[in-house]
């Protein structure tokens, strides 16, 4: 389980999620996407309708609507899930302040959610999109996953930020979740001829050796359109750079996962 977060916008938080989620789905995974963020775009990336009266993961966090009654498969990709966001979730962060166990309540919708599945069905993957900023939404998402994992831009100021995120996520780990790290970082609109990516790339994995991919995802026409298609790049346009870097990323992730499997044994 692992919580996508970076709290700048537009660093492509919700685009590696849905594609390592799609990569994940596509080799024969069964993947669960939470959309937590109230823009919807992980949900409109996956095909997923989630107009106003949709069940949604408002639902599940102001109601205690069961998780369950809100996932959707994913039309495009067999094994691919998804607990989608509506407009709703905007009032979520003022509407969690006056509850009771407001920063666990997706954890515990989480749990009930993976106990309740049977076996042969059961979900290898959550990843849950975060917005970009750390109010009670992400503050639920940090407390149902032990990972984090962390989309960086290879951009200017890509660092600026990363700081105030990794005291957060300490602050988290103190208080209310102590297994909570940050298992990944994954580079991405990256391009290779300009120097500032590979300097910002070269600091990143200075910083996070064991954490960040190898794999980089580079910046890519077929990445930013297969939204509007209602698809990830990974069914829009599979042999594209984009769809390969993030298909790569996906099996990194998979062997480090069959790897832990295999010191736990
Ligand atoms: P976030 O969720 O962090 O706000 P997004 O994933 O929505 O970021 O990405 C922001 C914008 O950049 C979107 O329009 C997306 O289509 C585009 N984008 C993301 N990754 C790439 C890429 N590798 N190449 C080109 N465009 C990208
Ligand atoms: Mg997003």
């Amino acid at each position: 389980m692992l919580t996508v977060a970076n709290q700048k916008g537009g660093v492509g938080k919700t685009t590696t999620t849905v594609n390592v989620a799609a990569a994940l789905a596509q080799a024969g995974a069964r993947v669960l996407v939470i959309d937590l963020d109230p823009q919807g775009n992980a949900s409109t990336a996956l095909g997923i309708d989630h107009h106003a009266e949709i069940p949604s993961i408002y639902d599940v966090l102001v109601d205690g609507t069961p998780l369950t009654d809100v996932v959707q498969p994913c039309p495009d990709v067999d094994g691919l899930f998804c607990a989608p966001a509506t407009i709703d979730l905007a009032g979520a962060e003022i509407e969690l302040v006056s509850l009771v166990a407001r920063e666990t309540r997706l954890a515990k919708a989480v749990t009930a959610y993976l106990e309740g599945q049977v076996e042969g069905e059961r979900i290898d993957y959550v990843f849950i999109d975060c917005p970009p900023s750390l109010g009670l939404l992400t503050i639920n998402a940090f407390v149902a996953a032990r990972e984090v994992f962390i989309p960086i831009q290879c951009e200017y100021y890509a660092l600026e930020g990363l700081s105030q995120l990794l005291k957060n996520i300490e602050l988290i780990k103190n208080h209310l979740n102590p297994g909570l790290h940050v298992s990944s970082i994954l580079l991405t609109m990256f391009d290779g001829r300009t120097r500032l990516a590979s300097q910002v790339a070269d600091e990143v994995r200075t910083h996070f050796p064991d954490q960040t991919f190898r794999a980089a995802v580079p910046r890519s026409v077929r990445i930013s359109e297969a939204p509007s298609h209602g698809q990830t790049v990974m069914t829009y346009d599979p042999n594209s750079s984009g769809a390969l870097s993030y298909l790569e990323a996906a099996n990194e992730m998979a062997d480090r996962g069959a790897r832990g499997e295999k010191e736990q044994s």
